[in-house]
């Protein structure tokens, strides 16, 4: 070979007859399968994911998953679903062999979970695998051997209706993808996250997971609302606020966690878009605006909100493995979501002293953490547990005041016969108490009452709601401030004799950030040197006179915020405005005082906490008063 030549020219010098070789050959099918495979199954989860809405496809109403080794050893789905016949249990394997769709149109009025064809044959690609199925119909099931995508054996077998696949040692031919896997609690973290996301929006759908021989979830058949607290715990038990609204373009519905439920991590956090799960960065937003203010800035709600339209309105990304989608209408979808939620907040209010915990020993027990099967209900009903229920009916519950040892049936509905068997289960069905107090009217005839002088009482059709009065009035003040600084400034009344204010140097830099935010705050201040600020406006309705001592207070407030890094300058300065000027507690009102609360109280957009969260008000229904009395 000439070697002075470059490259691409030596074969021609060096062999005459050279004929230019194809190149191109076909793959062969397992190497293929393994490449293809690369895109579904990334790791463990993703073949979790996929044998569960295998099995929720195939009508199963009970199905159990089991890892060892984070799923690097074994994944194994067992389901009673509607189970394979022989010939299906082995074409299922093949690439694009699927019973879900027949032509292209069907991809996009799919219903079902996976729709590809595709899972089967790369799992098969990528691990050992063991399927047993059997159908209703059927005498004898059908055991299949895989390895490397060939059938190595295939049996009869004897079991029960459904189907269970059982795919050992992940990668196993694919070194490199075996290596890239995460350490063992990382890949279980990921095979948790995908196995909630299917459980949760399938309540009525039996589902356990079991790794290394320890069952992890155990989650009986039950309501939505039942199967978020088993799957998020006991905290949210009585603390979800129901969301449900209904359109012709769309619906939505769900839960979201009482404000006092958000935490300082991002996490209970679901978004299901015709039963699939998404993840949105657009759609958590209109979910966070609608908790505004009643939550920390950097906090996070819980939801778990399904929204389902026709999926002609969605961009649909066919691949299974995305989590992403795309509205055709995404202002639409914002608006519908944020005012949803919204309007569930509004419905609902926080009424501390009427509140319940369940005893945390109690709580541990199968009978109060578990929801209720018949058989369970009837070896129950003989236990010492039944009996304390059925006799005292609040008996696991702890009262948080003593006069309020009835709770329970103040707020049981009516209807219900207290002999009647209640489980756990339903204390969180109990009605959330709606509050039409929006439309609250304050009529001459009828006038307030102070009690305490802290507390207004109203009585409207339903009943009354008691008010506090501070933290009414400083949800008030707030709204009124927020408007100011979004440009709808107070109105000013100037000094007829501007006072000065002298502050500690320190304090200086402090007011005199504060000053632009101040002024459309309705304090109109000017720098007048030597730590000297001189007072030109006040707002038009604060008391002439104070505005020395009340900026001062202010101030003194403002740095009691200002190691609360969470919040803006602004949002320190309103707080602290709101809390300052607010009507404090014990201090006697009169009836034009109350009215002018109660009527600005329940114009606000959030009139039922502050913003730091207290109530403002709390209702008593007359029908539960008369309840309590036994009429
Ligand atoms: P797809 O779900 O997209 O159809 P898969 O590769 O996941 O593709 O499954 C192929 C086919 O195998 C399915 O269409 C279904 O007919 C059958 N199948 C898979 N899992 C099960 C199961 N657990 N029970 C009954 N049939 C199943
Ligand atoms: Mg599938």
């Amino acid at each position: 070979m000439d070697y002075s030549l470059p490259y691409f020219l030596r074969n021609f010098t060096s062999n005459k007859e050279f004929i230019l070789p194809d190149i191109i050959q076909l793959l062969p099918d397992n190497i293929a399968n393994q490449i293809a495979a690369g895109e579904v199954i990334q790791r463990p989860a993703s073949a979790v994911k996929e044998l569960l809405e295998n099995a929720v496809d195939a009508g199963a109403n009970e199905i159990k998953l089991i890892v060892n080794d984070a799923g690097k050893a074994l994944i194994q789905v067992i389901d009673n679903g509607k189970g394979m016949s022989d010939t299906d249990a082995r074409m299922c394997f093949e690439r694009h062999a699927t019973s879900k769709i027949k032509n292209i149109e069907d991809l996009f009025h799919i219903k079902t979970m996976g729709f590809r064809g595709e899972a089967l044959a790369s799992i098969a690609a990528v691990a050992q695998v063991e399927l047993k199925s059997k159908k209703e119909d059927e005498s004898i099931g059908t055991y299949i051997e895989i390895d490397n995508s060939v059938v190595k054996k295939q049996e009869p077998v004897a079991m029960e209706r459904g189907t269970s696949i059982a795919m050992k040692n992940l990668f196993f031919n694919v070194p490199a993808r075996r290596n890239f896997l995460k350490s063992n609690p990382s890949e279980l973290r990921h095979i948790m996250d995908e196995f909630i996301r299917v459980s949760m929006s399938f309540p009525d759908i039996f589902f356990s997971l079991t790794s290394n021989g320890q069952e992890v979830f155990h989650l009986e058949r039950a309501t939505l609302k039942q199967r978020i607290v088993q799957i998020l715990g006991n905290s949210y038990q009585s603390k979800l606020v129901t969301v449900e609204e209904q359109t012709d373009y769309m619906n939505i519905y769900g839960f979201v966690g009482k404000p006092e439920t958000a935490k300082k991590t991002r996490g209970d956090q679901y978004f299901f878009v015709n039963n699939r799960f998404i993840k949105s960065a657009y759609l958590n937003h209109a979910v966070m605006g609608a908790f505004d203010s009643m939550i920390a800035k950097d906090s996070f709600p819980m939801y778990t909100l399904f929204i389902d339209l026709d999926p002609a309105q969605l961009d649909i990304n066919v691949h299974p493995t995305k989590q992403e989608i795309k509205f055709e209408d995404e202002k639409i979808v914002y608006a519908f979501v944020q005012s949803a939620v919204k309007h569930a907040l509004a419905q609902f209010s926080i009424s501390p002293t009427l509140d319940f915990e369940l005893d945390p020993s109690i709580q541990q027990l199968d009978a109060v953490s578990k929801p209720f099967t018949d058989e369970k209900k009837s070896s129950v009903a003989s236990s010492s547990l039944y009996n304390t229920f059925s006799q005292k009916n609040q008996a696991h519950f702890i009262e948080n005041k003593s006069e309020l040892k009835h709770w329970r049936e103040f707020y049981e509905p009516a209807q219900k016969q207290s002999s009647e068997f209640s489980s756990s289960t339903t204390i969180e069905d109990l009605p959330n108490p709606l509050f039409p107090e929006k439309n609250i009217e304050v009529s001459d005839e009828s006038p307030l009452q102070q009690i305490h002088s802290t507390y207004i009482l109203v009585q409207n059709d339903m009943g009354f709601l008691v008010i506090h009065q501070q933290n009414a009035h400083e949800r008030i003040l707030y709204e009124r401030f927020i408007k100011a600084v979004e440009g709808k400034p107070i109105a000013i009344q100037q000094s007829l004799f501007p006072q000065t204010i002298e502050l500690a140097s320190a304090d200086v830099a402090v007011l005199t950030e504060l000053l632009p935010d101040l002024h459309f705050l309705g304090y109109h201040l000017e720098p007048f040197g030597n730590n000297t600020f001189v007072m030109q406006g006040t707002p038009a309705d604060v008391e002439q006179g104070n505005e020395k001592a009340a900026i001062e207070k202010m101030l003194e407030q403002y740095k009691h915020f200002s190691s609360d890094l969470k919040y803006s300058k602004r949002e320190k300065l309103i707080r602290s405005l709101a809390w300052q000027q607010s009507i404090k507690a014990g201090k006697i009102l009169t009836q034009k005082e109350m009215k002018s609360i109660v009527q600005e109280l329940f114009i606000c957009d959030t009139p039922n906490i502050t913003a730091t969260g207290k109530p403002t008000y709390t209702t008593f229904k007359k029908l539960e008063l008369d309840r309590m009395f036994g009429r």
